[in-house]
């Protein structure tokens, strides 16, 4: 099972005419609600690829729809804490060349009750993933719990944010990077990916797809070559992907390979949680 300390969000995405500048008011020609977060796009991704996936998190009284949307997708939202703060949500504005500005409320994401966790974390089972992201507190306490427990221990580190990624590197059996966060990263530690320490390094790279380092070194995937529409969600989907195929015991070139296809699937779509591609989609795709 994955076990995934995330963020949950409500995307409210404006579609303008341009991007605001300083003091202007704008009119919307649309707006509307999606639920997002990193961590919510990965437990989804995770469940559609048929894992099974428990997230453990926080909303508001406001956020009862988005527990609700992650439940329909087949995610465990019994470790979702309801919590005095307002359910994060995200200002994204978008203008007609696709280019985007957003800004995140701060919110329930941030103030994730310990206990929930630690109730999550007692019926997780040895060999089990725990998943964490950049977007909540207790990513740190979740690794160091985890690795104690015998849990693998996953981590996308995005947002980036090179002091909590040194604070976790080595409670980390497999990291996740795309091309941006691998550079930050080298230039925050000195420390290309394969001198981590860390068994498993993913860099994602978008339409060049992947390197895997391990200790046999460095293997690098093709992504699968498609007109890209929108690349939101794309590494989301990807991790989610990766993981529950390490978790059904696929070995991780297979893994990769499936994720590789998710990913490419993802990024000829418009959205993100809603529309990740499921598993059977997945392999249509592989047989085409
Ligand atoms: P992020 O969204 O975190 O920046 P990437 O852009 O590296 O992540 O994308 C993650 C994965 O999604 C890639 O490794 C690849 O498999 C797939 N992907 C992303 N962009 C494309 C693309 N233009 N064509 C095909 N696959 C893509």
């Amino acid at each position: 099972a994955i076990w995934n300390l995330g963020s949950i969000n409500a995307d409210h995405v404006y579609a303008v005419p341009h991007i605001p500048q300083a003091g202007e008011t704008l009119s919307a020609t649309d707006h509307a609600l999606f639920l997002g977060g990193k961590g919510t796009n990965m437990s989804v991704a995770g469940a559609r690829a048929g894992a099974t996936v428990h997230h453990i998190g926080a909303v508001g009284d406001d956020g009862e729809w988005c527990v609700d949307r992650l439940m329909e997708y087949g995610v465990d939202t019994r470790f979702i804490a309801r919590v005095d703060a307002d359910t994060t949500q995200a200002l994204i504005v978008v203008d007609l060349q696709g280019e985007n500005m957003i800004v995140l409320s701060p919110g329930a994401n941030e103030v994730i009750p310990q206990s929930i966790l630690q109730e999550a974390l007692s019926e997780a089972e040895t060999g089990d993933w725990l998943l964490i992201q950049n977007e909540t507190n207790l990513q740190r306490t979740a690794a160091v719990l985890g690795r104690k427990m015998g849990l693998r221990i996953a981590y996308a580190a995005a947002p980036f944010d090179a002091d909590r990624v040194q604070a976790v590197l080595p409670a980390l059996d497999l990291l996740f990077l795309n091309a941006v966060e691998a550079q930050q990263l080298q230039d925050a530690t000195g420390l290309t990916p394969d001198a981590l320490g860390v068994a498993d390094v993913i860099v994602t790279l978008g339409a060049d797809g992947a390197d895997w380092y391990s200790r046999a070194g460095k293997q690098h995937f093709d992504a699968i070559p498609v007109e890209p529409v929108d690349t939101t969600g794309a590494g989301d989907t990807f991790t989610g992907y990766t993981l529950a195929g390490l978790d059904r015991g696929q070995p991780m070139a297979q893994a990769i390979g499936v994720a590789m296809r998710a990913g490419a699937l993802m990024v000829q779509r418009h959205g993100t949680a809603d529309v990740i591609p499921d598993l059977k989609e997945v392999q249509d795709m592989m047989l085409d």
